[in-house]
């Protein structure tokens, strides 16, 4: 296996780390820190899931607002 080969395979690697953490896919897995869309309050790395929908999709609640997001920060109504 030579230098390019790694290098392709690599690549072909992150490509496929970034189509399944895109914002729309429910199963990509977020593991930057998330911000209340509302009041800017860093989220806890660690949370517990407050509805069903959070244990299986994560995201969390605002200790602050009660403003509920998602893994990525967005707000749902
Ligand atoms: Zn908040």
């Amino acid at each position: 296996m030579n230098t390019s080969t790694i290098i392709t395979i690599l690549i072909i690697g992150i490509y496929f780390i970034i189509l399944i953490n895109k914002k729309d896919s429910k199963l990509g897995i977020n593991l930057k820190r998330v911000f209340c869309p509302k009041c800017n309050l860093k989220q806890p790395f660690i949370r517990k899931p407050t509805s069903v929908r959070q244990a299986l999709y994560g995201g969390s609640t605002c200790e602050k607002c009660k403003t509920e997001m998602d893994k990525y920060g967005v707000e749902i109504n």
